[in-house]
């Protein structure tokens, strides 16, 4: 194996493909955040600085870190491009973007994204009453009158008339009709309020698409009408003297579309649902695409489900050249481009680092003495499996060892050998996989079948986290996100490893990782050095993670603090949040903390009336209990 450099570190990890110019190898071995990308200047900043800088303020790990620099950075790397695009092809109108909230929901998100968003008059998606709420009140402040706010989901009376309320006061606030059903309520209160809404449709897109969430486009697909109803709602307006009010078309293809190809393809679908409403009669002006545009979570740049074959230069060139052609052949004019790409925009700004608590350790093997098997014969098999194993025989070794380690369990559990021998058994078979694990290092090519016994002999590193809370596509779609550690990036990892999260829950795990160009289930780590905290980051957690995030457990929000990096490299930690307290994760599920302590205050009573406790012990008992319920849900090292 050639020495080990931070070299070998990016590639191992593959930082330079998923980490789009916004992260890297740093010299001194620890991972660097850039404060711009590409085209400037460029600085970076040690992660790892940040979290000592944290901890020095008495901040405990497990944090999330939002980088302002980033968000800002991919809002105006969406707006360049459209902007580039629509100049080269002279496109004939404009683009303007609108976050979708539910991708990340939290208020330093929004506000930034408003902030930064202004030079293009960047606007919001929302899809329910409290997101309407939060985007009338963040714009409020900002010229709502240029931004544009877009209301997808089921409707009832007082979401539209929030909608027309927001008409009336200057914002263009497009109620998209996503069911047939919806649009009578929309005339009655429209009527009611003496207000022309803003009204868009939501068509269904039959071209189905590649990658995880292909249920969101297709005939299947639950939101949007089809093409029968998209013309009884036109009939309707029509009928009502309302058609003038239809100036949009929404589609949705999905997220993460991995294929540039289906995008295009769903894209010029749409294209013929717009051309028919323009010759309708309706006035339509604006396009508004929905989400989909796809992050590299595994930096491969191919069609597969956690990359993407296409850049944001790309996908902004194919729309607009496909809206072009389309509607010049048909002579209809170029409506303002409109894209709700949330995944795209914040998946890069938010990084989770948590330290490793525990690990436990099966690639470090102790021998059983040789002589003390009492003759039995798998053992000596086992013996001779340890003994004999070579390049030459490894599979077959290696068979033979699982095959002998199986019977000696069989033996077990028909009550013919000890625990004690067993447990002998067990070590030898961990010492034949070491050694193929060194034997297998050197291999240009591992065969598959050798590759699974890799993961028998993986230590599990125990993760100060929750994967419920901070992770939760990791567990429930399988969502591959980047981890790694984030030091010691000089030095050769010695170990592979899964992570475990601290829930009790053996789903609470991550065992995909990228390892060079592959997806490997282990994680190449460092062995833990004494009294010295081991830092990983996942990265790449900006979108939906925080939203979906579970209580399972109980595990709260974590801690969280906003970063901005300036030009030459030193930073600020802002807004720094306190992750929830367990009194907060209680009352999340309806326990109400001051009950609680009555309860437990009065159990304890009854003990000094018992004798079990003296009643001056009273006291400290009660405020134990206090000072836990107040108390950060994850683990904390004494001190802290
Ligand atoms: N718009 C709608 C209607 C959606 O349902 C979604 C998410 O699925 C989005 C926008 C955001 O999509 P993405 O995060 O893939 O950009």
């Amino acid at each position: 194996m050639p020495d080990w450099t931070t070299t070998t570190a990016d590639e191992r990890y593959g930082v330079s493909r998923w980490g789009a110019d916004y992260f890297s190898v740093m010299d001194n071995g620890e991972l660097g955040v850039f404060s711009a990308s590409s085209g400037e200047s460029r600085c970076s900043t040690s992660l790892f600085d940040m979290v000592k800088r944290l901890q020095e303020r008495n901040i405990a790990p497990p944090f999330l870190l939002r980088f302002n620099n980033i968000l800002e950075h991919q809002v105006r790397l969406l707006n360049e491009a459209f902007a580039n695009a629509i100049e080269s092809q002279q496109y004939g109108n404009r683009y303007q973007g609108v976050f979708p909230i539910k991708v990340n929901q939290q208020r330093h998100v929004i506000e930034k994204l408003i902030e930064v968003g202004s030079p293009w008059q960047y606007g919001l998606e929302v899809g329910s009453k409290p997101e309407l709420i939060v985007a009338l009140a963040s714009l409020a402040q900002h010229q709502p009158e240029e931004r544009l706010i877009v209301c997808s989901g089921y409707k009832d009376a007082e979401f539209i008339d929030l909608c027309l309320t927001a008409t009336q006061l200057g914002i263009r606030c497009f109620i998209v009709i996503e069911t047939p059903q919806e649009l009578t309520l929309i005339l009655e209160r429209s009527a009611k309020a003496g207000v022309d809404p803003f009204l868009g449709v939501r068509s269904k897109i039959s071209t189905e698409m590649s990658g995880h969430w292909n249920e969101t486009s297709g005939d299947r697909s639950v939101f949007g009408l089809t093409a029968s109803q998209v013309v009884r709602c036109v009939d309707q307006l029509k009928a009502a003297g309302k058609l003038h009010c239809l100036q949009l078309l929404h589609f949705h293809l999905g997220s993460q579309i991995p294929d540039i190809r289906d995008i295009r393809n769903g894209v010029s679908e749409a294209l013929q649902v717009y051309v028919s409403l323009f010759q309708e009669g309706a006035p339509m002006g604006t396009l508004n695409m929905g989400g989909g545009m796809a992050v590299d979570y595994s930096g491969l740049r191919s069609s597969t489900e956690h990359s993407m074959n296409y850049g944001l230069d790309e996908y902004a060139a194919d729309v607009v050249e496909a809206v072009k052609a389309t509607l010049d052949e048909q002579e209809v004019p170029h409506p303002v481009l409109v894209s709700e790409t949330g995944r795209a925009i914040v998946a890069y700004s938010s990084v989770l680092v948590f330290n490793i608590l525990d690990t436990m350790e099966f690639s470090t093997v102790d021998l059983p003495a040789r002589d003390a098997h009492d003759g039995n014969e798998v053992i000596a098999n086992l013996w001779h499996a340890v003994d004999n194993t070579s390049e030459q025989r490894l599979q077959e070794t290696v068979n033979d060892a699982a095959y002998y380690r199986e019977e000696l369990l069989k033996q077990f559990s028909q009550g013919h050998i000890s625990l004690r021998l067993r447990a002998d058994g067990d070590q030898l078979f961990y010492a034949v996989l070491a050694k193929a694990e060194k034997i297998m290092a050197d291999m240009p090519y591992v065969p598959d079948d050798l590759k699974k016994y890799r993961a028998l002999l993986a230590d599990v590193y125990y993760g100060n986290f929750s994967l419920f809370q901070s992770l939760p596509d990791a567990w429930a779609i399988d969502q591959l996100f980047p981890v790694m550690p984030i030091h010691r990036l000089d030095e050769e990892p010695q170990r592979r490893a899964v992570i475990s999260d601290i829930t009790c829950d053996c789903d609470g795990k991550i065992d995909q990782f990228i390892d060079g160009y592959d997806i490997s289930g282990t994680l190449p780590v460092h062995n833990i050095r004494p009294e010295e905290d081991y830092f990983i980051g996942a990265f790449l957690v900006g979108g939906y993670q925080e939203t979906l995030g579970s209580l399972h457990n109980l595990f709260g929000d974590t801690n969280m603090v906003s970063v901005d990096i300036r030009g030459d490299g030193s930073f600020k930690l802002n807004q720094e949040l306190d992750g929830d307290s367990i009194a907060d994760v209680l009352s999340y599920t309806e326990y109400d903390p001051r009950q609680l302590l009555e309860q437990f205050r009065s159990f304890v009573e009854s003990r000094i009336d018992s004798g079990h406790i003296a009643a001056n012990q009273r006291r400290k008992i009660i405020r134990n209990f206090q000072d836990s319920m107040s108390g950060y849900t994850y683990y904390e090292t004494e001190g802290e």
